[in-house]
This record gives C-alpha cells, structure tokens and sequence, in this order.
C-alpha cells in the first residue's frame, strides 16, 4: 500500500551540520539508520540539539501535542528511532551519555520536521541531563515495541496482497491509504469490497504468513518502482538521481514503503480481519495479529 505521507526518498550522507535551535531551520536531514535493510537498534550518535520543549520554534510545536512540560527536544546527526509517518507510530527508547552519572533520555516521539531533521521528544531522568551539543550519546531503540510495529506494519501488507490475489472473486479495488497501529490497523481501498469475503481474505492473508516469503528493502529508481511495485503513489516525488524505498515481499509483490519490517512474512504470526466497512466508494479493511 502507499504510505503516503511518507519522504520516500533516499537519506542524505552524514554531513557537517550547523543548526539553529530556536528555528531548526538550517538542521539538514538526519541520517535514517532504520533505512537500512536490516535496522540497528542501537547507535553511537552525536547530540545537535537540546532544548527545551518550550524553546522549540512554535511552527514545530504542534508535531508533539500534549508534551510534558518538563519534556526536551533532542536532535542528532543519526538516528535509529523511527519517526512516526507512513502509518506507523514512532519507536520509544532511550538515549544517554557514556559515563555511569551521566544523563538518560527517555524518548517518548519521535517526528521528522519538514526539513528532513528528526526530532526526538523525551524528558531526561536522574541527574547528569540536558545533553552537550556535540557529545557523542548511545541510542537504544525498544526492540519489543519495534518489533510489535514491523509485525504490524507487514500484516497490513499482507491483507493488500491476499485482497490483490483474490481479484478474480472480490473485484479489483485500488490503494489507498493504511495506519499500522496496534490499537487501530488497516488498510484502505478505492472500489468496494463486499463483507461476505472477510473470510476469504483472512485465508489468503494467512496462506501468505504460512508461506514464510522473505520480506526485503529495496532501493529502486522510479522507474523500477513502477515496474515492480503493485501501487505507487501519483503524488511520489523522487528527485532525479535518487533512489525510492519499497519492501519487497518475495513471489507475492513489492510496495513503495519507509517503514521498518520483519525478515519473513511468517514472522508476522496469524492476521485476523475484524471488519470491512465501505463509505463513498472507498472500502477499509480492519485487521489485528491473533
Ligand atoms: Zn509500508
């Protein structure tokens, strides 16, 4: 499916970055290690920026509503935190210094700014916090909540692919929009699918679990994406010379995607469909992992 609210194209080289706190504006892309094919959870990063919550420029406030008063806004040149975008929620995890007294930051979002900077919501806990600007901190992604997501986000996939795979029986719907939360999935469709094939589709969605495919990132041109991929967006913009991301579920079909994923599709567990509902035309397809 497309993930359409998604930055889909390939992430800048570390570079040399000069910011201003108050504005964020000159704050170059951060670097995506969750980009990498078989995602690190923990990193060695260097700290750009820590301010207060309060101090962040107010254009960029509302990316974090109903933040702590106490909360810190951190920015790296790095990240393995997954910022929230693509229908996926942003990891949590921490962040400290090396030092036994030193500062620890409790990440709590995560968000990517609309010049490409991640920034980290969190508040520092025990003594030895804010972060310097320029000191080298160890990030830890929450393996067991990355992991729910990924399981989350693949199952969505899935369900895309076992709906595409029974064309012939339900009629063929379009892409549209998903959200891989785990108190709230699903995946939309232009057309209608009718509620009697939930079971089918459930069957599909599970034959495909039960295949254990290897589940692959790709970087690929436009053109490969549109090639390869089983929808891309219209509104996809990928700068010339620039690679776009997809996963790539092998033998069942590929999606322009920027989330983080499992290695196989068995790795996903059992889908559950809880609900298909129709509304001028578009049809939404609840699902959760049994
Ligand atoms: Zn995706």
């Amino acid at each position: 499916m497309k993930d359409r609210q998604e930055d889909h194209s390939s992430s800048a080289a570390s570079v040399k970055i000069v910011i201003n706190p108050a504005t964020m504006e000159s704050i170059a892309k951060t670097e995506l290690l969750y980009h990498k094919g078989d995602p690190p959870l923990t990193a060695t990063v260097t700290v750009l920026v820590c301010i207060p919550f309060t101090q962040l420029v107010d254009d960029l406030k509302p990316l974090f509503k109903g933040a702590p008063e106490d909360a810190y806004i951190v920015a790296t040149d790095k990240t393995v935190f997954y910022a929230k975008g693509g229908g996926q929620p942003a990891d949590v995890g921490t962040m400290n210094t090396d030092s036994a007294a030193g500062a620890v930051f409790q990440v709590r979002g995560v968000m990517r700014a609309p010049s490409g900077a991640v920034l980290h919501l969190g508040t520092f806990e025990g003594a030895g916090g804010p972060f310097q600007v320029g000191h080298a901190v160890q990030q830890q992604v929450d393996a067991e909540t990355r992991n729910l997501h990924s399981r989350i986000h693949d199952g969505g996939h899935i369900v895309s692919l076992a709906i595409r795979r029974l064309a012939p029986t339900i009629g063929e719907v379009t892409d549209l929009k998903a959200q891989h939360y785990p108190d709230s999935s699903w995946v939309e469709f232009k057309g209608l699918i009718d509620g009697k094939h939930k079971a089918e589709i459930e069957a599909a969605a599970n034959a495909v679990v039960e295949q254990d495919l290897p589940i692959t990132v790709c970087w690929w041109s436009k053109d490969e994406l549109v090639e390869r991929c089983l929808a891309v967006p219209d509104t996809l913009h990928i700068p010339q010379g620039e690679l776009a991301r997809a996963v790539d579920i092998e033998g069942a079909g590929a999606y322009a995607c920027g989330g983080t994923h499992m290695r196989t599709t068995g790795e996903v567990g059992r889908i559950t469909v809880r609900k298909i509902s129709r509304q001028k035309g578009i049809s939404k397809v609840s699902y959760c992992l049994a």
